[in-house]
Formats: structure tokens, C-alpha cells, sequence
């Protein structure tokens, strides 16, 4: 068991009934402090880590203490305490990988405030600070020749990557464009068997990590970035890349293939800040805030509901988990629910000016039992 009381991913008694196995792991990843808050004397840090106690203290003395499966550490190495890309990818991504190749669903979320991190960590930065997303993709190919070397599976991997805008839904790899410029809106449609696809959406059959380089390149210019009064280059929308994984082996003696399918999502999330602190003046912004904190707001609902369930082995069914009330949860739909592995990063800063906004991340509702002693 985690601190948080969630199960970890890899505790194998937790199948239900049905044999679903679907487990939620959260970790917290502070930021170090910018140029600007380094050269502003009234910045002061408010959250510290101990083991997997994040704790974050206010002007006035409160402490404010959560307990998360891991907390990432990352002001200086001089504490001895870095957590570099490589550490993050290692402990959250990694373990989806083979989850991937077991046949599982996975999701992976970076949750947080405009400008904490959220990009660096799923993207990253350069080629220096190389994010999870790539990280994942050559891993995965090195993993598949691998399976094809020793097991003789074959293995074909595509991916897509889309942009959710004001609860539109836009292809980041597509090339079609409407008469005004502008990319076309699609929409989720739901296959009564294989559950809920983007209909129209562009993907690609990828052989090497190479492949997957151009596309990403292509995709992160796509998306779709305004200026808010926070932090110009800010991402007000979700961006979902995904992987899908088939693996197919022939059974000699059985002389019939046999194959496994696996989704793997991983997910840059719109800023999680409110409105009024993002200085939103037209209406136009204030519509994109309204839709955002709708996905953001079920997602939550649907991860604590998901969480609940499987904190307690699958004993309580809960049958009404509401997937489809926002495009990006009903998106996910089949790899949140069922068998399958979801991770929560969420990002904060560490400056005492942004206490409120770490304080309403960290108490987003991804875990059920954290602590927070107010
Ligand atoms: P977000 O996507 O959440 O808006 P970004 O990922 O763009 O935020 O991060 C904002 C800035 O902070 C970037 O300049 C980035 O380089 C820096 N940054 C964020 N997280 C880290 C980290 N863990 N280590 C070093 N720099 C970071
Ligand atoms: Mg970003």
C-alpha cells in the first residue's frame, strides 16, 4: 500500500470481479525557483519534502502536509536531491511502459499551474531536459525489438496526438484546414465494442523513434498557445499523445495468432489556475476557462471515483462514473476505467507567491486519503 492508502500499480491482488485491475499513482514535482523569483527578495520558498511528505507552509505559520506515492524534489543539487528528467521518467513512466507491454491501458497526466512545470516534465525542454514523451517512445521501441528478438512477437506501434480547446477537439497531426485557416473540429464518437475514438483523427504507423521524433516536433507546433496575464507562452488547452501498441503472437501449436491491444495516453493538461488569478478580460477567454475547468473538473471526479473503487479491491461497483461529460474524459474513457494504470504528476511551484494555486493542486482530487492537516 501507498502512503495515500491507494494500492501501488504493481499490486497484483487487486483485480475485481471482473478481473479489472485499475490503480491511480500520484506524485508531486516542485519546480526550482525562476530567474525572477532567484533576483526578487520577497520570494520565500513554502514547500518542503520529506520522503513522500510534501509539505507546504504558509505566512502565518499553518502547515499544510500530503502524503502522495511520490514527491519529486528538484531545487538544487546541492541538496542531493535533484530529481533530473531521467529519476522522473524512471519512477512514473517507466513502470507504464511494461505495464504497456503486459496489455494494460495507461494514462499519464501532468496536473498543475500555469508555468509549474507541466510541459517540462511530459515534453521537456531541448535536448538537454528530453521529457517523457520521448523518453517513453524510444524506450518503447528498444522494449519492442526486444519482444520481437527473444519472444517473437510482432509488434506495430501508431500514434496520434490531438488538442482539446475549449472542449474542441483539434488533430495536432493533421493537415486539413478549414476555408478560415483554422483546424477542423472533431468529435468523439463510440464504437459499441471498442468504446469511444476520434473520428476523422490522423494517425501514424511508426517503425523507429525517429518516426515519432518528426511527428512530436509537428505536433507541439500545432498546438494551439494564448497569452495570459500569467505566463504569455501558457497552454490553455489538454494535449493527448497516444500510443497504440498491438502485439501479436503465433501460437505454433495452436497454428492461430493471438493478439493483445494497449492505449497508452500521455497527457499535458490546460493550466489549472482560476480564472481571476489568469486576469481573463474578454469573453472569449472566459468561455476557454469555463470548458477547461469542466475536463479538469471531471476528470477529477472520475480519477477520485475510479480511486475509490479500487481502494477498496473492487468490493463496491461504482456504476455511474460520469466519463462522458467532458470530451477528454469520454476520450479516455477506456484507459481510465477497466484494466488499466493511471499516474497523476502534479506540478507545483515553490515560491510563496503562488501558495494558493500549490495549495488547490495539491488538493485537486486525485487520491481520496491524503492528508492535509489544516
Ligand atoms: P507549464 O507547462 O506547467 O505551464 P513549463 O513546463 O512551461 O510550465 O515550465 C515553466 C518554466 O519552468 C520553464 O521555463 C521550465 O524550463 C521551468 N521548469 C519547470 N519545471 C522544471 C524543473 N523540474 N526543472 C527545471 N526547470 C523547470
Ligand atoms: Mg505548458
Amino acid at each position: 500500500k501507498s502512503q495515500n492508502g491507494l494500492p501501488f500499480s504493481d499490486n497484483a491482488s487487486l483485480e475485481d470481479k471482473e478481473g479489472n485491475d485499475n490503480s491511480v499513482t500520484v506524485a508531486v514535482r516542485v519546480r526550482p525557483f525562476g530567474q525572477r523569483e532567484l533576483a526578487d527578495k520577497a520570494v520565500r520558498r513554502v514547500v518542503s519534502m520529506c520522503g513522500n511528505e510534501t509539505t507546504v507552509t504558509s505566512d502565518n505559520g499553518t502547515i499544510h502536509r500530503f502524503a502522495y506515492d511520490f514527491s519529486f524534489w528538484s531545487f538544487d543539487s546541492e541538496n542531493g536531491d535533484f530529481a533530473g528528467q531521467e529519476l522522473v521518467y524512471n519512477r512514473l513512466a517507466q513502470p507504464l511502459l511494461s505495464r504497456a507491454f503486459e496489455g494494460y491501458n495507461t494514462c499519464l497526466f501532468a496536473y498543475g499551474q500555469t508555468g509549474s512545470g507541466k510541459s517540462y516534465s511530459i515534453m521537456g525542454q531541448g535536448n538537454e531536459k528530453v521529457g517523457i514523451i520521448p523518453r517513453f517512445c524510444k524506450d518503447l521501441f528498444f522494449s519492442a525489438q526486444q519482444a520481437r528478438d527473444i519472444k517473437q512477437v510482432k509488434i506495430s506501434v501508431e500514434i496520434s496526438f490531438v488538442e482539446i480547446y475549449n472542449e474542441k477537439i483539434h488533430d495536432l497531426l493533421g493537415s486539413s484546414k478549414e476555408k478560415s485557416g483554422k483546424k477542423p473540429t472533431l468529435k468523439v464518437r463510440e464504437h459499441p465494442e471498442l468504446g469511444p475514438y476520434v473520428e476523422g483523427l490522423t494517425t501514424f504507423v511508426v517503425n523507429s523513434f525517429e518516426d515519432v521524433e518528426g511527428w512530436i516536433t509537428l505536433g507541439n507546433k500545432s498546438r494551439a498557445t494564448a497569452a495570459t496575464g500569467m505566463n504569455d507562452k501558457s497552454s490553455r488547452s489538454h494535449s493527448v499523445f497516444t500510443i497504440v501498441l498491438a502485439q501479436t503472437k503465433t501460437e505454433m501449436w495452436e497454428g492461430h495468432d493471438h493478439s493483445i491491444t494497449s492505449k497508452i495516453n500521455l497527457v499535458d493538461l490546460a493550466g489549472s489556475e482560476r480564472q481571476s488569478q489568469a486576469m481573463t478580460i474578454s469573453g472569449e477567454r472566459l468561455r476557454e476557462g469555463a470548458n477547461i475547468n469542466k475536463s479538469l473538473l471531471t476528470l477529477g471526479i472520475v480519477i477520485s471515483l475510479l480511486s475509490e473503487q479500487s481502494a477498496q479491491n473492487g468490493r463496491k461497483k461504482i456504476t455511474c462514473i460520469p466519463y462522458r461529460d467532458s470530451n477528454l474524459t469520454w476520450l479516455l474513457k477506456e484507459s481510465l476505467g477497466g484494466n488499466s494504470k493511471t499516474t497523476m504528476i502534479a506540478t507545483i511551484s515553490p515560491a510563496n507567491s503562488h501558495i494558493e494555486e500549490t495549495l488547490s493542486t495539491l488538493r485537486y482530487p486525485f487520491c481520496v486519503n491524503c492528508i492535509d492537516k489544516l
